[in-house]
């Protein structure tokens, strides 16, 4: 079926993107389809018109979209409607009246698509209702809320696959912009999708530049405001580990330019109002934690910033998907420090109790229901810890809890395994995390590679393929001292690989561990050295995660003779500096006698400054201050990579200004 003309007239969209067709054409002809394509694909689209194919060929009237979000459903039912067809939403949102109205609408086969949160599913009676009529589809919007594997997880959603056969024998979509195989697999089984048609595709963006910082917690906030400054880094979204942290910061920036706090904690009108003045672009920056930007759709996000390394990197890997969807170049930039990863792991301790504590709640529980309270007070048991306990073997199905508060056994004996396997899953998630912020290699390779993509094409954006380009961090040449601990690690390792602490203590490099992590660091971005993690099972059965060090085939050469070309990554406390050293006053440039040609390019420069501050409104410091004003002259760069060396020149000033510097400089004329 040619799909094309239905596209065009409804959507006026004048082609499918990348894979849209194939997934429009399975689903039209009634097959289950998961769908995984990145934040910004378009995945809408993929139940949208076959929706309305389905409905001309009479294959049921109304498109069925499960959707978890009220602010995500009202976006999608809002644009829908804006291309005339007939759209109705159910949700706590509305009244009782509009509720009505929908599912009268709905039975009368007036409904084109109709939008409904997950709990209306528990409703007694309401699927039933839905089964009246066969939808022509049902869509499952971020399926990846039903998985316990995922992040976002959400109850509502666990009891979405038993009332999805009554609505049979419509096709089922799942839609989701993140899942690991482990969750692919649990949406199929808990939706009971059959034989589903899986695309999986697109996870690289191209547009899109990834920086981690290391940098301790204390100095982020003022990193943050320093590099939101420049006009061009905003609209943004900074992602905050926790509601106080996210109120603070959002203050701090408040101080610049616009920006607000979003979380679990505030009010939902408030919440709601603060998403809709960023949409409609009167905020600039939200500072939020989790629960904010789920399927938003704001195409000119330029800048995401974790002010903490997050917990997996699925969740990392969407929200850093929220930048950029104009397809234009945007940044992302993630702070950590080896403190952030402790604290994720007091996390899991406090919310995964020891078995023991669980097995001592289960010999306190049987099958009648027990008041809660009284239980924790026998026990003798820390009132976190207890509800935490009943919460997570009720989570395996062990226990059931009831509203009033009472408790009691469901016969289920076997969640040991499943409580640990969940843990072990956590675990595992933040080791990858940690393992992609504290490893150097290409990050969006490293991503997609996570995704399942194993096509290891380098970005050429992002902090490890394009060290000076980034904005976040600062490379620096090493000095001839760091030349010869480089290659001392070399000749270490032409013996054989190494783990990285004995690769510190042979090569015996001066300074401390720090001091070599830096070394090690700039040999992998240049590709000298490659890095590994490799886990082995010890003596008491753990499982131990070491880092393994092995020469490249470019080190093996490089050891013996040659230029190194390697750049290091300059220590956190430049860091925060970089992004103001243009307007703040630069360290004064060590001046020798300027040479006459120095003089007049410099008074040439003045000359070309003083226009451009006219042309802009602002003061001359603004376009260059005199001292970098004066390097430049000293250092005369013919070409924009040169312009970059000169500190005090970052790529904003090289992308404005970069041109008619550079022209002055090799002696041409500018206007
Ligand atoms: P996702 O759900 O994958 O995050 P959306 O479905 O919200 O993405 O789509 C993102 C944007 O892409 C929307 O603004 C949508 O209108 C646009 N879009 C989708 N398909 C096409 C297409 N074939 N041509 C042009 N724009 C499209
Ligand atoms: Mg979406």
């Amino acid at each position: 079926m040619n799909l094309l003309p239905l596209l065009e007239a409804t959507f006026g969209f004048s082609a499918f993107r990348e894979n849209q067709e194939a997934v429009c054409q399975a689903l039209t002809a009634g097959r289950d389809v998961l769908l995984v394509m990145p934040t910004g694909a378009g995945k809408s689209l993929c139940y949208q018109l076959p929706a309305l194919a389905r409905a001309a060929a009479g294959h049921g009237t109304t498109a069925v979209v499960v959707s978890p979000l009220i602010a995500l459903m009202d976006d999608q039912a809002a644009k829908l409607a804006a291309a005339g067809l007939r759209v109705a939403r159910i949700h706590s949102g509305l009244s009782r009246d509009d509720a009505r109205q929908a599912c009268r609408d709905y039975l009368e086969g007036r409904l084109q698509f109709l939008f409904i949160a997950p709990e209306r599913l528990r409703v007694p009676g309401f699927p039933e209702m839905l089964a009246r009529r066969t939808p022509a589809l049902v869509a499952v919007d971020e399926a990846h809320c039903i998985s316990g594997w995922g992040h976002d997880f959400r109850p509502d959603y666990r009891t979405l696959g038993e009332s999805l056969p009554l609505l049979r024998p419509a096709p089922i979509i799942a839609l989701t912009a993140t899942a690991t195989p482990v969750v692919q697999q649990d949406i199929v089984e808990q939706l009971g999708l059959a034989d589903p048609a899986l695309f999986i595709h697109g996870f690289r963006r191209d547009n899109l530049a990834i920086e981690v910082v290391e940098l301790s917690k204390p100095r982020r906030n003022e990193f943050i405001l320093k590099f939101l400054t420049p006009v061009a880094a905003r609209p943004a979204i900074v992602y905050a580990p926790s509601r106080k942290a996210a109120d603070g910061l959002a203050l701090e920036l408040g101080s610049r330019f616009s920006a607000a706090a979003y979380h679990a904690g505030l009010d939902s009108p408030i919440r709601e109002s603060v998403q809709r003045a960023f949409l409609d672009g009167r905020l600039e920056v939200v500072v939020a934690t989790i629960a904010f930007g789920m399927g938003i759709d704001k195409p000119n996000i330029r800048t995401v910033i974790h002010a903490a390394l997050p917990g997996s990197v699925e969740a990392y890997y969407q929200e850093i998907g929220r930048a950029g969807r104009d397809g234009l170049p945007s940044r992302a930039v993630l702070l950590h420090s080896f403190a952030d990863r402790r604290i994720h792991e007091s996390f899991l301790v406090r919310d995964y109790p020891p078995v023991e504590d669980l097995d001592r709640v289960v010999r306190q529980l049987n099958a009648e229901f027990q008041a809660a309270d009284a239980l924790c007070d026998r026990l003798a048991m820390d009132p976190g810890t207890f509800s935490r306990a009943v919460e997570k073997l009720a989570a395996q199905g062990a226990a059931q809890l009831a509203l009033d508060g009472g408790v009691r056994l469901t016969g289920l004996s076997t969640w040991h395994f499943g409580y640990q396997r969940q843990l072990a899953h956590r675990r595992a998630q933040l080791e990858s995390m940690a393992a992609f912020a504290e490893t150097a290699q290409c990050r969006m390779a490293a991503l997609v590679r996570h995704f399942g993509d194993r096509a290891a094409r380098l970005c050429g954006r992002c902090d490890f393929c394009a060290p000076l380009a980034a904005e976040a961090r600062t490379f620096s040449e090493p000095t001839p001292g760091q030349q010869c601990d480089l290659r001392r690690i070399l000749q270490t390792l032409a013996a054989g690989p190494r783990g990285i602490a004995r690769l510190f203590d042979e090569s015996s490099v001066g300074g401390d561990r720090r001091t070599f992590d830096v070394l090690l660091d700039g040999l992998a971005r240049a590709g000298l050295v490659s890095l590994s993690s490799e886990t082995f099972t010890n003596a008491e059965g753990r499982q131990v995660t070491w880092r393994k060090v092995v020469l490249t085939p470019e080190g093996r050469t490089a050891s013996v003779s040659g230029p190194l070309g390697v750049l290091l990554p300059q220590s956190s406390a430049a860091l925060a500096q970089k992004r103001t050293k243009v307007a703040a006053s630069p360290e004064p440039v060590p001046a020798p006698a300027p040479s006459l040609a120095q003089t007049e390019l410099e008074g040439r420069l003045r000359a070309w400054r003083k226009d451009e501050a006219a042309k802009a409104g602002k003061p001359a410091f603004f376009v260059l201050s005199d001292a970098v004003l004066r390097a430049v002259a000293a250092a005369a760069p013919g070409s924009i990579s040169q312009l970059l060396t000169i500190n005090g020149i970052g790529p904003r000033k090289a992308d404005l200004y970069g041109a008619p510097i550079c022209a002055l400089c090799r002696g041409e004329q500018t206007i």
